[in-house]
């Protein structure tokens, strides 16, 4: 018997993403997968359920859970989903693991094999499956067009005949994967581009996409790629040196995350006081509560008439076709090695499988993710 995969409805509200698109699904049934969607669960991403030639609808998620050996997922699964579905399956989703506790002990205790896209190891090889890159980058984007949106002046230089228009100037604050692609997207609407990111190694990229690099002073690289957390000091003279940029700028965008742990507070309320009037910040880093102190998750706050301040959630759910297009793909590259003669065999021993992996045979086997409870028990 080839495995069941199933792919429920996302029922998350405003997720419009869908772990699956018709091409994922022409190659997966092609490796001989039996593959089950619940009935217009891909509509929200625009896809319609005839684009999905051989896949089985469902109607209800009941019937969809029970007798899928593996599921993809969006959205962490809640814990009635992880309920329906069958002891000792295996999910694939994002996971939120520091956030989860209660689905780790359920996904635990029903023998789940769980994978967190979170989890994906950041090396070469992984790329191809990196679903946090695929989606910053998407938000990246995205943050920019809102920004865009929501300003009071043109990205481009314009030479008109009532005169001629300087270009916005756009800061870009965080220039990892969402940060990077902001800059090349504001680059591209004409803008004055600076960026700054506390990982000097990011100086080279920002440059070679066109960004001036506002230098501080202070480093912060750490470990695998991601940035470590300032000392006072540190924090104290990258400020100053930022506040000087962010109050010159029509358009910021703030990505600075550091994973599993609160954004760090980077612009003020003292320093949004004395922002251009008619600026807009939109901060991508809301998630994790935001980069700027004024910053309201989900929402879009209005300073004093002066200043807009966006905090969007869930940004590359706005991009669904694209998004899910992307995520469907990184999901795949991520198991299909493993689809051998229609059955998965997942190989313990290979590195992306080993680290993505949350819980297994009842237990949870991520390194990375236990090593972050104990430093915060
Ligand atoms: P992220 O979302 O964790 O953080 C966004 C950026 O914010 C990072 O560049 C970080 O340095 C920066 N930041 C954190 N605190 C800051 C502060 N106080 N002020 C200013 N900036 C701050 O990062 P990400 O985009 O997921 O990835 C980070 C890096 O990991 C990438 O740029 C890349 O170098 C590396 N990466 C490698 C691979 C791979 O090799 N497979 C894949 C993806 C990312």
């Amino acid at each position: 018997m080839p495995i069941c995969l199933a792919v429920p409805n996302e029922i998350l509200p405003g997720e419009r993403r869908i772990a699956l698109d018709p091409v994922v699904a022409k190659k997966l049934i092609e490796l001989g997968v039996d593959i089950c969607m619940q009935k217009g669960a891909a509509s929200s991403a625009h896809f319609k359920d005839e684009q999905f030639d051989g896949v089985k609808l469902i109607d209800t998620a009941e019937e969809l859970f029970k007798n899928a050996d593996v599921i993809f997922k969006v959205q962490p699964p809640t814990l009635d989903e992880l309920n329906m579905m069958k002891d000792g399956c295996v999910v694939a989703s994002f996971m939120t693991p520091h956030k989860s506790q209660s689905l780790i002990k359920r996904m635990c205790e029903k023998n789940i094999t769980s994978f967190a896209m979170e989890l994906v190891p950041r090396i070469t090889r992984a790329q191809s499956m990196d679903a946090l890159s695929s989606q910053a980058g998407i938000a990246g984007y995205k943050g920019v067009i809102m920004g865009a949106d929501k300003a009071a002046v043109f990205f481009p230089m314009l030479t008109t005949a009532a005169g001629t228009i300087r270009p916005a100037r756009v800061l870009i604050i965080g220039a990892g994967v969402a940060g990077l692609q902001a800059i090349a997207t504001a680059k591209r609407l004409g803008a004055i581009v600076e960026a700054y990111d506390v990982r000097s190694a990011t100086k080279e990229q920002c440059e070679s996409l066109g960004a001036k690099f506002v230098d501080t002073g202070v480093s912060a690289d750490g470990e695998g790629g991601y940035a470590r957390e300032l000392s006072d000091e540190e924090k104290q003279q990258q400020q100053q040196v930022l506040d000087k940029h962010i109050c010159l700028s029509d358009v910021i965008v703030t990505t600075a995350a550091i994973p599993g742990r609160p954004s760090p507070k980077i612009i003020s309320a003292e320093v949004v006081a004395n922002m251009k009037v008619g600026a807009v910040i939109v901060d991508l880093a809301s998630e994790g509560g935001g980069n700027c102190e004024l910053t309201q998750p989900g929402q879009n706050v209005d300073f004093e008439g002066r200043v807009t301040i966006l905090g969007p959630l869930n940004v590359a759910s706005q991009v669904p076709v694209h998004a899910s297009e992307m995520y469907a793909k990184n999901l795949f590259n991520l198991l299909s090695p493993f689809i051998k003669e229609a059955q998965l065999e997942l190989d313990w021993e290979d590195e992306v499988i080993k680290n993505t992996a949350l819980t297994h045979k009842g237990e949870i086997v991520a390194e990375r993710y236990k090593e972050t409870q104990e430093a915060t028990s």
